[in-house]
């Protein structure tokens, strides 16, 4: 039944009259009068438009609200940021760096969700010190006098040369001048702090002398920073902490070290080198570490400072401490990872880090042929389970890899290009790595509990094809 245009327009309905029926009133009570009134005026504007371009029939009213429903009902759905890092890389810089142990989100969730005890002495009942809880904890677990914590490490490292140094010199080895990923660059940094970089020795070699020799009237600190994402190889030397606490114990300057990840775990153990770690630079004699929550801690984003008293007294009242100082929520979350560390084993049980770092290749290789067991039935796809090599990532253990076993993927559908990009397009995004023209999915960085979703998001993709090739 054909219509002139001007007679169909008139038939559109009003939206009050859509608001008034059971299921307007429904779903302004559900979401919004607002909400609902303003996205049925969009859907009915382009019914006016569809039918002025030819459309023969004005939509039943069930059929606009339930319209106006999925459409407002997405609008108010934030994109899940959950994906499945089948990379491979432990600590991906692009996928968040470390999770978080569940400990640790409920820690954060509590903080956020409800009031908390942050700033409220319950002895007293007035103020209390926002980090007083987790900086005992920090002391204790470094054999450290005092410690502080900040947003993120380049903060740590902003604040210590402010805090330390001013207007002074900070003798760092050329052979340390540090870039990491995200513009964090130590002689910029240097410079924001308002500190003046004395550099020593060379790009391979840095000597006793050469520190010695750079100490002056305007001299205020030593700093050390661990090379964390390179390595300089070949014909090197460099001055290690003890050496260097005792030349800056001599010219009476504190020692300051920029650690990057400073792992309280020893790293040997999963075949990987170890990380210095902040409670052994500190017994042999620097004043001050400083080094990231979400590296090899495996908790939240933050820098932690921790050594001599009046240094960390000097930076917990600087001017730029408030402008530094981390939330709520993840002081909350960092004690609680803090927590797992007073014993070896819950950390390792309960951070996810060192659980994956842990899973054997055995465990691994059994999962691995589990999703290939899921896959058997999709036409046209090359399945193997080959051995990999994980990395550490985030900018820790240059060049290190961690055996790790991974499920390779090639479809005589579409290139493996393409199944990559269709895989991070799913539902869960997958992410992958292409080698020797496979998909690669490395299973040490997918959690035991994203196995159903990895087979359901790998199954639907590669079904998709199939329905496409018909
Ligand atoms: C990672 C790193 C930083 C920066 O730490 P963030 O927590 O990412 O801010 C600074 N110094 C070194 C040596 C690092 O490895």
């Amino acid at each position: 039944m054909s219509q002139e245009p001007h007679n169909l327009l008139r038939r559109i309905p009003q939206v009050d009259a859509l608001l008034k029926t059971a299921q307007g009133q429904a779903l302004t009570s559900q979401y919004s009068q607002q909400l609902v009134a303003q996205t049925l005026r969009e859907i009915l504007e382009e019914v006016r438009k569809r039918i002025r371009s030819g459309q023969t029939c004005v939509p039943a009213h069930a059929e606009l609200l339930s319209a106006c429903e999925e459409r407002v009902s997405k609008s108010l759905q934030t994109q899940k940021p959950v994906v499945i890092n089948a990379t491979g890389i432990l600590l991906h810089t692009n996928l968040g760096r470390a999770p978080l142990a569940t400990q640790a989100a409920q820690a954060a969730l509590d903080a956020a969700t409800r009031y908390s005890t942050l700033e409220f002495d319950l002895d007293t009942g007035r103020r209390g010190d926002r980090q007083a809880h987790v900086e005992t904890l920090i002391s204790q677990l470094l054999g450290a006098q005092a410690a502080l914590v900040v947003n993120n490490n380049a903060a740590a490292v902003l604040l210590m040369l402010a805090a330390v140094a001013r207007g002074r010199e900070v003798v760092v080895s050329r052979g340390e001048l540090v870039e990491i990923g995200g513009s964090f660059r130590v002689p910029e940094v240097m410079a924001q702090s308002g500190c003046i970089l004395r550099e020593v020795g060379t790009t391979n070699k840095t000597k006793p002398g050469d520190y010695r020799a750079a100490i002056g009237e305007s001299t205020a600190a030593l700093m050390k920073v661990h090379t964390s994402n390179y390595k300089v190889v070949g014909f090197t030397q460099a001055v290690d902490i003890p050496e260097l606490a005792e030349i800056a114990r001599e010219a009476g300057l504190p020692l300051l070290a920029d650690l990057g990840s400073g792992a309280l775990l020893p790293l040997n153990v999963y075949g990987l080198q170890d990380e210095p770690s902040p409670r052994e630079i500190l017994a042999q004699g620097a004043q001050v570490v400083c080094f990231s929550g979400d590296k090899l801690l495996g908790g939240p984003q933050a820098g932690i400072l921790a050594g001599n008293t009046d240094l960390i007294a000097v930076m917990r009242r600087h001017p730029l401490m408030r402008a530094l100082r981390p939330d709520k929520m993840t002081l909350a979350a960092l004690e609680a990872t803090l927590q797992l560390y007073r014993d070896a084993d819950l950390a390792r049980r309960h951070i996810p880090l060192y659980r994956m770092l842990g899973t054997d290749q055995q465990t691994l290789r059994l999962r691995a042929l589990a999703l290939m067991e899921a896959l058997k039935d999709i036409s046209g796809l090359k399945c193997e389970v080959a051995e990999s090599q994980a990395r550490l990532g985030g900018g820790s253990a240059p060049g290190e890899a961690l055996a790790s076993v991974a499920l390779c993927l090639k479809s005589r559908l579409v290139s493996s290009n393409s199944l990559a990009d269709r895989l991070r397009h799913g539902s869960p995004a997958v992410i992958a790595h292409i080698r020797q023209d496979a998909v690669v999915l490395d299973l040490r960085t997918v959690f035991p509990d994203q196995l159903p979703e990895l087979t359901g998001a790998l199954k639907a993709v590669l079904s998709s094809l199939e329905v496409q090739d018909a």
